[in-house]
Parts: structure tokens; C-alpha cells; sequence
């Protein structure tokens, strides 16, 4: 009915959640997983667990994550975005560049999801979950479930110096 209040309404509320995800946590990497196939909405949030599940594995400790889906513009192509904690241990980005199609390797968290081209940052806790929600999800999430959680962080004293829950 009314296009502009609809986009305002959604920039209110990825505002809201990137505050939400702020303070939910202590958060090591933002990642954008993408699928190098069309997936569904199901199978998608499946390869999500699995990495978690993976990282997990990696991580030798509990682990918590956000992991959120979005339909691309083009074919509404679904890719990942998700905020992982209890990982500050492991490599976000190996450094290599690796031939393109190949991807579920081990090197680092980059090149570990195993569906496609991914992008792993390493969390700026004085930019805030906002920052990220901001810049990289485009629009409405079409999907997101929390693992892990209640979170029992790794350094939760480091949490608190920057400014999140005591
Ligand atoms: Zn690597």
C-alpha cells in the first residue's frame, strides 16, 4: 500500500535486530554463506546446522551462533548470513586464494563451508552487530534460528569491558 513505509519498516527492524544481536552476545565472525545451486528455504537452514555443527567440532568447545537466511535479488537465490561466538581460536581467512569451486577445505572458516563461495569477517565489537546487519543484509530475513544459546562465552569479562551485558 505504501512502498516507502514499507522500506522504512524494514530498516527499522534489521536496526533492531543488529541492537538485539549486539547484546545477545559475544560475538567472534560475521559469515556469508552462499549456495552454488538453488536450495530451498528448508535446505538452506540444513547446511547452516551442519557448519555449526562442523564448527563446533572444530571449535573443541561449545560454540553459540545467529544464522540467518535471505533471498537474493536475482532468482531470489537464498545465501546465509550468520554471527558465530566461542571461535576466536580458529582462522577466519586462511590467506590463500583457491581455485574457484573449491570450498569445504579446512584451512580456515572461509574456505570450510562446503556450498559454495562464503565470506568470513572478523567481528568488530566496537562497530556492534548493527553494523554488519547493516551493511550486508539487504532486506527482511526469510528466515534465522539462534544455536547454542543460553551462550557461555569464552572470555565473557572481555564482553564486558566492551560495553555489552555485566
Ligand atoms: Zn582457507
Amino acid at each position: 500500500m505504501c512502498p516507502v513505509g514499507e522500506v522504512i519498516g524494514v530498516e527499522r527492524l534489521k536496526e533492531a535486530m543488529g541492537d538485539w544481536l549486539g547484546k545477545l552476545a559475544p560475538w567472534d565472525v560475521f559469515s556469508t554463506w552462499t549456495f552454488s545451486r538453488p536450495v530451498t528455504l528448508n535446505g538452506a537452514m540444513y547446511w547452516g546446522r551442519r557448519h555449526i555443527q562442523w564448527l563446533e567440532k572444530t571449535a573443541g568447545q561449545p560454540i553459540y551462533a545467529f544464522v540467518g537466511a535471505e533471498r537474493g535479488d536475482r532468482g531470489g537465490l537464498l545465501h546465509l548470513h550468520g554471527l558465530v561466538g566461542n571461535v576466536g581460536h580458529l582462522k577466519p581467512y586462511c590467506g590463500t586464494r583457491q581455485e574457484p569451486g573449491t570450498w569445504g577445505l579446512k584451512c580456515c572458516m572461509l574456505h570450510a563451508w562446503p556450498a559454495g563461495i562464503a565470506r568470513v569477517l572478523p567481528y568488530d565489537p566496537a562497530r556492534g552487530a548493527a553494523y554488519y546487519v547493516g551493511r550486508y543484509i539487504s532486506k527482511r530475513l526469510a528466515e534465522w534460528e539462534l544455536f547454542g544459546f543460553p551462550a557461555v562465552p569464552q572470555n565473557p569479562l572481555d564482553f564486558g569491558k566492551n560495553g555489552g551485558i555485566n
